[in-house]
């Protein structure tokens, strides 16, 4: 069977553009407003040596920040029952949040392998300022930017050798 792979992370960290990145598919809604994909969405990825199917996990629009919380959090346990790897998405022009700590700690307790990647670094030199995101605790720890391509390669050949 295919392996799967799940993307998780809070609104807005840009799940959805890496999923279109890796699926080379427009099928997840992105947008600017926080919170816009509707539900999961299943793709296939097979421009690697390994095919996978990849879940873009999402979350609907809530009235307030607990809402939110609650949807990735009901998210997550989807993804950490379903999924054989997770990537964890967080975003570095915004950078970390303490719903970041939180989605953390659920995927420490679980027993999948998870690859953290820190989003939106557009260009190696805004690495830097995306140090703070170690303190997550989770490693491999990858710096990429899913709208530009920077770092995708690097992160995928971990996925590879997890998969
Ligand atoms: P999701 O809610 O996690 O699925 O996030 P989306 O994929 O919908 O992206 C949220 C916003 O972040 C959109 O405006 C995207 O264009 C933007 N975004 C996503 N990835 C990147 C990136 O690598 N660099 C920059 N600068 N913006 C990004
Ligand atoms: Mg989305």
């Amino acid at each position: 069977t295919t392996p799967i792979v799940a993307v998780v992370g809070r609104p807005n960290v840009g799940k959805s553009t890496l999923f279109n990145r890796l699926t080379k598919s427009k099928m997840a809604l992105v947008d600017d407003l926080p919170g816009v994909t509707r539900d999961r969405l299943y793709g296939r990825v097979e421009s690697y040596e390994k095919p996978f199917t990849l879940i873009d996990t999402g979350g609907f629009d809530p009235p307030a920040d607990q809402a939110f919380a609650d949807e990735v959090h009901a998210q997550i346990k989807l993804a950490m029952e379903e999924a054989d790897l997770i990537l964890f998405l967080t975003d570095g022009k915004y950078g970390l949040s303490p719903l970041d700590s939180h989605v953390a700690d659920m995927l420490r307790r679980s027993h999948k392998p998870v690859i953290a990647c820190v989003n939106k670094i557009d260009s190696p030199e805004k690495e830097d300022a995306a140090s703070e995101f170690y303190a997550l605790g989770i490693t491999p720890l990858h710096f990429i930017s899913s709208a530009h391509g920077y770092g995708i390669w690097d992160m995928m050949q971990d996925v590879m050798a997890a998969l």
